[in-house]
């Protein structure tokens, strides 16, 4: 399997991609780690005739504190995040979801931005980035916006973003010390993506959750996030009938597709089953 004919393109500035993809049009696409669109291109899935590659752009890489957010630039990959101190301090569950996407080889090329632009349910980071409330700030011809990663996910493979637009980089609101935080997944094998998995983020003082979200992921045409679920847990002592009530409320939102991982039912109870370990684990890791 060998991808149609392209032309390669290595722009040195953001405003360059962006010219480049303005002006090439709909026959254009970003290439970052390449690990989730070579695929598609070797498919004939996807046949851009220019591949405009965002390697080349220094602004786009690293990862930085700036005020209450963490700062990555969309060029940053797994292996980064994984190695990264500053995200073992202050957001662990970075670490914890980039070690179960796919293997060693693929992590040190699939960057963070091309897993949450892709738009294909079964990327683990979009789940992680409503759950944690993140924001992606996109660079385009009419200028910078963020977009909340609460809005930024239409359909399976839609976006808001607009033509011509790239993510530049991802802010992540730095959760508070001491916070309790997990992300489950269920795969069938190492380097498997989701069958099902959940994310949750939570804080506890006396006992009791303060806050809580949860986000999942491959468990519909859109990573979700499980606002219902997270709202019933906060003001309980995660009891076992609430941690019930939690995995219930998640499924409810499920909509999986019966696919090669399991039937829709099956996936659906695991996505419930997933929210239940995920609450349970990030309980005993809060502090408070
Ligand atoms: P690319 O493949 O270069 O791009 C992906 C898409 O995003 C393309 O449409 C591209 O045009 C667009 N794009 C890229 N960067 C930007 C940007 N900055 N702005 C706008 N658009 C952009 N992922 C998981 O999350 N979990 C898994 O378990 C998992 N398992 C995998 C197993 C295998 C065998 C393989 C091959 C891949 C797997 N992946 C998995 C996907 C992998 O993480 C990809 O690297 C990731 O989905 C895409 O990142 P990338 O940098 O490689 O993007």
């Amino acid at each position: 399997m060998i991808p149609g004919p392209f032309v390669y393109h290595r722009p040195g500035s953001v405003a360059e991609a962006v010219g480049l993809l303005a002006s090439l049009g709909e026959e254009a696409r970003p290439l970052a780690g390449g690990h989730s669109l070579i695929p598609m291109m070797k498919l004939r899935m996807a046949m851009p005739e220019h591949l405009v590659d965002l390697g080349g752009i220094a602004a786009l890489k690293g990862i930085a504190r700036d005020g209450d957010d963490v700062v990555i630039g969309a060029t940053t990959t797994q292996a980064e995040l994984l190695k990264s101190d500053l995200l073992a301090a202050v957001l662990p569950i970075m670490r914890e979801t980039s070690a179960v996407i796919a293997d060693p080889q693929i992590r040190t090329r699939g960057t963070i931005g091309g897993n949450v632009a892709n738009g294909d349910p079964g990327n683990d980071m979009p789940g992680l980035m409503l759950c944690l409330d993140a924001r992606y700030v996109v660079a385009g011809p009419n200028g910078s916006r963020e977009i909340a990663a609460r809005d930024f996910y239409q359909a399976a493979y839609f976006t808001a973003l607009e033509p011509g637009e790239i993510v530049t980089a991802v802010r992540i609101p730095v959760p508070p010390t001491g916070h309790g935080f997990a992300y489950e997944k269920l795969k069938r094998k190492v380097g498997d993506y989701a069958t099902a998995a959940a994310a949750v983020v939570l804080t506890m003082a006396g006992g009791r959750v303060t806050s809580a979200s949860i986000g999942l992921t491959n468990v519909a045409p859109t990573p979700l996030f499980a606002e219902a679920a997270s709202r019933l847990v906060v003001g309980t002592g995660l009891d076992a009938a609430t941690i019930r009530a939690a995995a219930e409320a998640a499924k409810a939102i499920a909509d999986p597709a019966t696919d090669g991982r399991g039937t829709a039912e099956y996936r659906r109870e695991m996505a419930g089953v997933m929210v239940a370990r995920a609450l349970a684990k990030a309980a005993g890791r809060a502090k408070g």
